[in-house]
């Protein structure tokens, strides 16, 4: 697919400033994209479809990561969930955006889910074969299986993730100086279903959303809440090491922390009781979700139970929950690096290194915050890159829509207290006057959809899949389909 060539249209009211310019890089060379997880991934397919030559650079298997295990692209390394699928839930609203355009990580989504409540959920081996076979077999891309540690000449996309290999994370350090951080994320631990006691786990969604069954939940009374909330705060921890900074991001806190802040504060999140009932009627006071991860329905994560406590002490507290006593871990949760740069300081509004505008950044490192929103960037990148090689003066992404919120977070967030986000509606330009939140989104959807067809068509973008929701869905509040503090 390419794009229809059009010039010179400007129908979104943005002045001539805004246009993009073909700004350095090389005209006809290849575009270098430099790690294939989900930003990479959806750049190189967006791109090579609309005409652009990508020479994609993945550096697994031969060098891997602390959090991947397999060759695959686009790997998940912890929750399953690409997050809720509402149209009207921010998270939808961006799925249903990058559908437009023909996104390449939604549609291996969808090919690949498995039952989630409102949520798009995967099989993550299912997703991650999609995405590479479609890779491997799409014209215009080669693929090189080499970790990349200075940058290519020409174009680059640099798509490395939290989990930057050393050698590039000093290439970008050399570039942009102290401006760099870290921070910690922890991953969720998976369980085998076999070893789980059904006779006390019960199937059931948080207010009956999706089919109603989609989790398998662990209910707990009130003497069992508060042992277990007391070892959770007693377990020994893995160390930090000294030269890294503590600092976790609030959306993905590890379930010992969200202990330490308060004896109620993870039944106010990842263990809230809320919109679920026991098969005889009863409200239990504390409840522990566990969510399918592959289509065979053999293992289950608990949701929302990232942690960094050590292992041994892990399955010792974990096996406290009901349901768990004799569970089997297929994986535990742990800490990990997350690398993000102060995008603020650093990245104009499509995604430029301001010290070095050939060179783009997108997915992780770019400090959004997710899978989704990931990919989300590296497809943006791929509209504004194949219309600079087509010499087509585009301007930004509308600020109204959910792909445009992303970068106005990354470009006009205050750089002291810049933090990484998943896509909400705080992040989209306001709508003035006091309206109730649930209309409140309700436009601002609405708003998005029509302002981002208006640029589509002004711009020459193929519609893919038209994302206006109907706004007679009664889809809106709540429907996050994780507590607050679960995994993003
Ligand atoms: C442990 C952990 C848990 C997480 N949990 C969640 C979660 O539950 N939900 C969620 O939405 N997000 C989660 N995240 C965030 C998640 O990483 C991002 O959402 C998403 O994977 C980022 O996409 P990306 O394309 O930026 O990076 P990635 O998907 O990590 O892709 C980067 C790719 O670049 C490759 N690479 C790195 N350096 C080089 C190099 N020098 N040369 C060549 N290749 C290189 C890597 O091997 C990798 O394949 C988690 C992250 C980590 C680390």
């Amino acid at each position: 697919m390419n794009d229809k060539n059009e010039t010179g249209k400007n129908e979104t009211g943005k002045n001539e400033d805004d246009m993009s310019e073909a700004k350095g890089g090389s005209a006809d060379g290849p575009v270098h994209i430099v790690g294939a997880g989900l930003a990479g991934s959806e750049c190189a397919y967006q791109l090579a479809r609309r005409g652009v030559p990508v020479v994609l650079y993945e550096m697994r298997p031969q060098k891997s990561t602390p959090a991947h295990s397999t060759a695959g692209f686009a790997e998940l390394v912890c929750s399953n969930s690409l997050r809720s699928d509402d149209p009207f839930h921010a998270a939808g609203l961006l799925k249903r955006e990058m559908e437009a355009f023909g996104s390449l990580i939604i549609g291996s989504a969808r090919h690949a889910s498995v039952p989630a409540g409102g949520a798009l959920a995967v099989d993550r081996d299912l997703f991650s074969e999609r995405v590479t076979g479609l890779l491997e077999n799409q014209e215009g891309i080669e693929i090189r299986r080499q970790e990349v540690t200075d940058l290519p000449e020409g174009d680059v996309v640099l798509a490395t993730g939290p989990l930057t290999s050393d050698a590039m994370s000093q290439v970008l350090q050399g570039l942009l100086g102290d401006e760099y951080l870290y921070f910690y994320d922890a991953i969720a631990p998976i369980v085998d279903a076999e070893s789980l006691d059904m006779d006390i786990l019960f199937a059931a969604s948080r207010y009956g959303k999706g089919d109603g069954d989609d989790y398998l939940n662990s209910p707990m009374d009130k003497e069992q809440y508060l042992a277990f909330h007391q070892a959770l705060v007693e377990a020994e921890t893995a160390p930090i090491k000294d030269f890294e900074k503590k600092l976790f991001f609030e959306g993905c806190l590890p379930i010992e922390e969200l202990a330490r802040r308060g004896v109620d504060t993870p039944r106010f999140g990842p263990m809230k009781p809320v919109g679920l009932e026991t098969p005889d009627g009863r409200r239990p006071y504390a409840v522990t979700q566990l969510r399918q991860e592959n289509l065979a329905k053999s293992h289950y994560n608990l949701v929302g139970f990232q942690s960094r406590l050590k292992w041994g002490e892990q399955k010792r507290v974990l096996r406290m929950l009901p349901g768990l006593e004799n569970a089997e871990f297929v994986r535990m949760g742990q800490i990990h690096r997350n690398t993000f740069i102060n995008a603020p300081v650093h990245l104009d509004s499509r995604y430029r290194l301001k010290v070095a505008p050939q060179v783009r950044l997108a997915g992780q490192i770019t400090g959004v915050e997710g899978y989704l929103e990931s990919a989300a960037t590296g497809l943006a990148i791929a509209l504004y890159l194949s219309s600079e090689r087509q010499s087509r003066a585009i301007p930004d992404l509308p600020r109204t829509s959910a792909l445009g919120a992303l970068a106005r977070h990354l470009t006009e967030s205050t750089a002291k207290h810049f933090q990484p986000a998943n896509i909400n509606y705080g992040l989209f330009e306001p709508i003035p006057g006091r309206i109730p939140k649930r209309q409140r989104r309700e436009k601002m959807a609405d708003r998005a959809h029509t302002d981002l067809m208006a640029w589509m068509d002004a711009h020459g973008f193929d519609l893919e899949k038209d994302p206006r929701p109907t706004l007679t869905t009664d889809a809106t509040e709540g429907a996050t389909a994780e507590p607050a503090g679960a995994a993003s």
